[in-house]
């Protein structure tokens, strides 16, 4: 069932890595531990691990958490990050999303706590960092509302904007004309409508004209995606 997903635990205490690891794997997930910053580092380095999700403890023996989530993201690493810690302050948790966490969970917590968090997270895809969705040379800003393509800014209508953004968030995924009806609008279509077409036509005119590389693919049969 999720047995594509791969979680990275970075976890010192031996008893909460094993009954988190435990949690998870009875939930399907393939998980592997790691017990201090240094190694963690290493292990989100190796490409061919390709983790889903990163689980943070923020108090570990060699670095500090939020350090080692700053260091995830400076190398470019996406892959979303649910912060466990035992501080209860309001201030470490906004710190932690500053340095670009996705998510915090105050120990101690239910297992199914943390499995439900973990579920949310790989619903949403890999992490915005800053709000920036970043597709080869095409940028959208979802808190500016800005789009690139290369230096060129594309000013989008704001549905063209909301169906980029999805499609976008599901980079690779082959999404079909309902999916992307059901998420851009909010009332139902009668089933003859091409209006989806309609609008991956404007998108395809502002974004892919005159670019050798095209990002917005048909899949025939079945709908759309994007792709570097
Ligand atoms: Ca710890």
């Amino acid at each position: 069932m999720n047995n594509t997903n791969k979680i990275l635990v970075i976890e010192d205490e031996r008893k909460i890595a094993s009954f988190i690891r435990r949690g998870l794997i009875e939930a399907e997930y393939e998980v592997d531990v790691a017990t201090s910053g240094q190694e963690a580092l290493e292990m989100v380095q190796e490409e061919e691990k390709g983790y889903t999700l990163i689980l943070l403890d923020l108090m570990l023996p060699d670095m500090d958490g939020f350090d080692i989530c700053a260091k995830i993201r400076a190398d470019g690493v996406q892959t979303p990050i649910l912060i466990l810690t035992a501080r209860n302050s309001t201030e470490d948790k906004i710190k932690g999303l500053n340095m670009g966490a996705d998510d915090y969970l105050t120990k101690p917590f239910a297992i199914g706590e943390l499995v439900a968090r973990v579920k949310a997270l790989l619903r949403r895809g890999p992490s915005v960092v800053d709000g920036i969705l970043k597709i080869g040379d095409l940028t959208l800003n979802t808190k500016t509302y800005e789009v690139y393509r290369g230096d060129k800014m594309i000013e989008l209508s704001q549905k063209e904007f909301a169906i980029l953004e999805y499609m976008m968030r599901n980079e690779g995924i082959v999404l079909t004309r309902t999916m992307i009806e059901d998420h851009a609008w909010d009332y139902e279509f009668d089933s003859f409508s091409n209006v989806v077409d309609v609008y991956i036509r404007l998108l395809r005119k502002k974004i892919d004209d005159g670019h050798k590389n095209k990002i917005i693919r048909t899949v025939r049969g079945v709908g759309y995606k994007v792709k570097t």
